[in-house]
């Protein structure tokens, strides 16, 4: 049976000015006088978590982790608490929560934390007291009572993970698009809006770089069959994408071009089993560097060869980390720092060989490289120049999606 329960999530641009955070609170007023129990999470204002990162580098290149976390969590603190004030002003009981005051609890890595459980009784008290809750976004506390954060863009994981724990309706989690598009509308020209996607095909969208969700909170979407509505903060009648379960009822489609602008490619030789690699990784571990791709393979004669691809932007520290590993690893390691990600995504994407020679046979005739290339069930990744990033986005989007524009990208 139905507990009314709503969870609506508000981007750094949904709440960037005062105006807007007036607007939200007009929004969230609205969704209580429809009779739902509201809880919304918020995020820092927009570009004021960077601006924390940057304040932090200023001082050292690898700052405490712990000490990131606590900085980085004031963002999503002050919005929560304008949200509830804005919302008291208009008559509406309102209490802000930090994370950790809502029950979310994390593990203890700093700065890319996993939530492993959410006690709720807070947040439900307050509902059964009428009140909306405001949730401090991006962030929970350690078994050791520490502060910790959920990666960038986690305030979506925050959303999901409540709305799960909560059993709630929906999760609507709202931006400054009014949906999820089969290529990001700020590279591509009017790319076509997804009305339904399966919780698999929006996993890899959000891993291979479309930002209007985070993969966390998908994953936690798909293991509760939580729905989520990704709307418009701006049009919130427009109609948006609907997430939900939708295996076993799709066929084998490209449903979206995404990509990430910076990632680095590290490769490396390791000649006479010297175990390079496994040293590698340890330094990895080490330095706290998150790695989103390893693959090595024994190339005969002694040779293992090694291929690791490395987010930029959720290390905060990679530009102390990198020389230090390079200078540990002399001769072996090769880092090229100019390269993004394009990927093609759709549910048996590899089924046929037809849309991977068709995306090499693109990349080849425009020079395109690539620097290197995989492939998954769901996804075709290719590594190419950073500055090309946008400009192949949208060759593949016109090769393999604009044709099909006026057909349905619905399931
Ligand atoms: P918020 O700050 O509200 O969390 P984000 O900036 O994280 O919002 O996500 C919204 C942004 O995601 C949009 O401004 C858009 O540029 C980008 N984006 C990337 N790929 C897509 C896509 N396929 N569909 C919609 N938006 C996308
Ligand atoms: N404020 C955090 C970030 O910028 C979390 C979020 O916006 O979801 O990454
Ligand atoms: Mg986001």
């Amino acid at each position: 049976m139905s507990n009314n329960i709503i969870v609506l999530k508000f981007g750094g641009t949904s709440v960037a000015t005062l105006e807007r955070i007036r607007q939200v609170a007009e929004l969230v007023q609205g969704k209580k006088r429809k009779g739902f129990k509201v809880v919304v999470v918020v995020s820092a204002r927009a570009k004021m978590t960077d601006a924390l990162i940057d304040d932090a580098r200023s001082f050292s290149p690898e700052p405490s982790p712990r000490e990131v976390d606590m900085l980085l969590t004031s963002g999503e603190r002050i919005s929560s608490a304008l949200l509830a004030i804005a919302l008291n002003a208009r008559g509406v009981d309102a209490v802000s929560l930090t994370g950790s005051q809502a029950g979310i609890i994390t593990d203890d890595d700093h700065t890319n934390a996993r939530i492993i459980e959410i006690r709720p009784a807070r947040v439900l008290q307050a509902l059964n007291e009428d009140k909306i809750v405001v949730v401090s976004g991006f962030q929970g506390v350690s078994f050791k009572k520490e502060v910790t954060t959920l990666g960038r863009g986690g305030s979506d994981t925050s959303a999901v993970a409540l709305a799960s724990a909560l059993d709630a309706e929906v999760c609507e989690i709202y931006s400054d698009v009014d949906g999820v598009y089969a290529a990001d509308p700020n590279v591509v020209d009017q790319p076509m809006k997804i009305r339904e996607l399966s919780y698999q095909e929006m996993q890899e969208m959000a891993e291979a770089g479309a930002k209007v969700l985070h993969p966390k909170a998908v994953e936690f979407a798909k293991a509760k069959g939580t729905i989520i509505h990704a709307k418009s903060t701006f049009v919130p009648d427009a109609e948006g994408t609907i997430i939900r379960n939708l295996e076993g009822r799709i066929k084998p489609r490209i449903v979206g071009i995404t990509s990430e602008e910076k990632v680095i490619l590290a490769r490396c030789r390791d000649e006479g089993h010297a175990g390079v690699i496994g040293r590698l990784v340890d330094s990895f571990a080490e330095a706290n560097l998150k790695v989103k791709q390893i693959s090595f393979s024994d190339i005969g004669d002694g040779v293992t060869s090694g291929n690791f691809i490395i987010p930029e932007k959720e290390n905060y520290h990679i530009d102390s980390v990198i020389p230090r590993l390079e200078a540990l690893f002399p001769g072996m390691l090769h880092v090229s720092r100019h390269l993004g990600a394009v990927s093609l995504i759709g549910a048996g994407i590899n089924d046929r060989y037809d849309f991977l020679r068709e995306c090499l046979h693109l990349l080849k005739t425009e020079g395109l490289g690539p620097a290197s290339l995989h492939t998954t069930s769901f996804r075709i990744s290719a590594l190419v120049p950073r500055p090309r990033v946008k400009e192949t986005v949208g060759l593949l989007y016109e090769h393999f999606l604009r044709p099909a524009s006026l057909g349905d990208t619905g399931s």
